[in-house]
């Protein structure tokens, strides 16, 4: 792991075994950092944060520095791509794309916050008990933006590489130093990331990498005393767990966590294009993904036809591992998601849900499961309330914009919501009535870094991306100079 610019081993010998999803072959061991390791990872962050080698790195400096890393990131594009795929185990067009190419431009996105991070001037109402002759206002009041301090970064699996960028770009644009938690499955392009952050001239100890499990890594660099700030992506249990044990020294706490997220087709949509955002919204990187629209609502004119659409571009789906470029849909991250989603595939079996497509986990080796479309008209059991985090769709007929509505609400998530309509007034109608963070209407995951996006309800704490999620990486102090 990465603690400043040593390369170190935990203490204990503790270890995690990195497996390839495709096969279910060990494919690395790395060090599992523990309470010590932690420990002198935030020390480090703590003292970096503190000392002129980062202080005095002025906002243009940091501006360059991430440019270069952005850089280093693209001149390495093929070796990440193929690290997240034999980790991961999404096809590695994907990789390219979303992880990678994702990642170098959220950088960028990022590093152009650093010189414009400004604080205010204020006129304040202070009572003014100089002479009447005094020239000028009796005081000079503003407010300066600082950088939090240590923030400790704790990511999942899904997009490892963007993940860990989606927090080290703002805190970076902020001046934080970091300490990153990988997830367990995926620590390799977290450690390359290592290796670039300081290859692009950070100085040591600004960013440093901790794989480890959640409970005891994770868990520790929670309840550091020196951690100022946890940015957390993951589960919505976990999300919890942290806010708790975030309490006794009040840290801050951002959350992006898990989705439950509907599409809405209305019958006068172009129902060809609904149809294939249908599809690529669930089944796109096996449905690990949290803006993932899980449960579709169509009009129940048009519903079995669509439903029929969706279903063959399910059965279309080339299924293999990631590194074929032929495949489309690879496998799941780890047999304990296989085990998840095929729990849940099995309860919806027994239960007599519809299953429209697919249904099981595939029988070969790696962690693969089949493109699932199940049918459901009430909307009480668990495949409609749960985050599968699989490629698993449940669908269900709905009567009019109220009715639909009603059921895309019906969730204790609010992440995000698609709508597909031609009619203007369905389209803003259903954006002002929809209990989400983020709403794409005749579209689906459209993401910019410049889009402030933060969960609803049970979805998350605070915002990432624009200007508001640099400001989760600030604080204000106000000065007030009595002339
Ligand atoms: P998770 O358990 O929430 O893990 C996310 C991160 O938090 C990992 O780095 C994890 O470490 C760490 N962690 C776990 N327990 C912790 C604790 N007590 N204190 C501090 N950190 C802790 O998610 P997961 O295991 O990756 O997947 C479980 C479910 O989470 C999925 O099925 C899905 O529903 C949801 N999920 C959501 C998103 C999203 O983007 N919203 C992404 C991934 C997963 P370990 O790796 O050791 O567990
Ligand atoms: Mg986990």
């Amino acid at each position: 792991m990465l603690i400043g610019d040593r390369w170190v081993h935990a203490d204990s010998g503790d270890t995690i075994t990195v497996t390839d999803p495709a096969t279910g072959t060990a494919l690395a061991t790395v060090a599992a950092a523990g309470v010590a390791e932690v420990d002198a990872a935030v020390r480090v962050a703590s003292e970096t944060f503190r000392s002129p080698a980062w202080r005095r790195v002025t906002p243009t400096q940091r501006t360059a520095l991430m440019w270069r890393l952005a850089e280093l990131i693209d001149a390495n594009a093929e070796e990440l791509a193929l690290l997240t795929v034999r980790e991961q185990g999404k096809p590695i067009d994907l990789a390219r794309f979303l992880d990678v190419a994702g990642s170098a431009e959220t950088l960028r996105y990022y590093a152009g916050w650093c010189t414009k991070i400004e604080g205010t001037t204020i006129t304040a109402s202070l009572d003014d008990e100089r002479p009447l002759d005094a020239i000028g206002p009796a005081f000079h009041a503003y407010s300066l933006r600082e950088p939090v301090g240590v923030v400790a970064a704790i990511v999942p699996w899904n997009v490892p590489l963007l993940m860990a960028i989606a927090k080290l770009g703002p805190a970076l644009a902020a001046g934080c130093t970091v300490v990153l938690k990988p997830a367990e499955e995926t620590p390799l392009t977290a450690l390359r990331l290592g290796e670039l952050v300081l290859d692009a001239g950070f100085p040591p100890g600004v960013v440093n990498v901790v794989p480890g499990l959640g409970h005891v890594a994770g868990a520790a660099l929670v309840a550091h005393p020196g951690v100022d700030k946890v940015a957390f992506t993951g589960s919505t249990e976990v999300g919890k767990q942290i806010v708790a044990a975030s309490a006794p020294d009040l840290k801050r706490v951002t959350l992006e966590l898990g989705g439950k997220s509907p599409l809405m087709v209305f019958a006068d949509a172009d129902l060809d294009a609904a149809a294939d955002a249908a599809a690529l919204s669930i089944f796109v990187n096996s449905g690990q993904m949290c803006f993932a629209c899980s449960r579709l609502f169509v009009d129940r004119r048009v519903h079995d036809d669509f439903v029929d659409a969706v279903a063959a571009r399910a059965r279309a789906m080339v299924v293999g591992p990631g590194t074929d470029p032929a495949t489309e849909l690879g496998p799941l991250v780890s047999k304990r998601q296989l085990e998840r989603v095929g729990g849940y595939l099995a309860s919806a079996r027994s239960d007599g849900v519809e299953v429209v497509t697919g249904g099981s986990v595939i029988d070969r080796p790696g962690w693969f499961v089949e493109p699932t479309i199940l049918r459901t008209e009430a909307t009480d059991h668990r495949v409609h309330r749960d985050e599968i985090f699989g490629p698993v769709l449940v669908t269900t007929a709905f009567d009019g914009i109220e009715d639909a509505v009603r059921l895309a609400n019906d969730t204790t998530y609010g992440l995000a919501a698609s709508v597909f309509t031609r009619d203007l007034s369905t389209a803003h109608s259903v954006a002002g009535a929809t209990e989400a963070g983020m709403v794409w209407v005749n579209c689906m995951l459209a993401l910019d870094e410049n889009l402030p996006f933060g969960g609803f309800k049970q979805s998350g704490l605070g915002y990432e991306g624009s200007q508001q999620g640099v400001a989760e990486y600030l604080r204000s102090k106000s000065v007030v100079v009595r002339l």
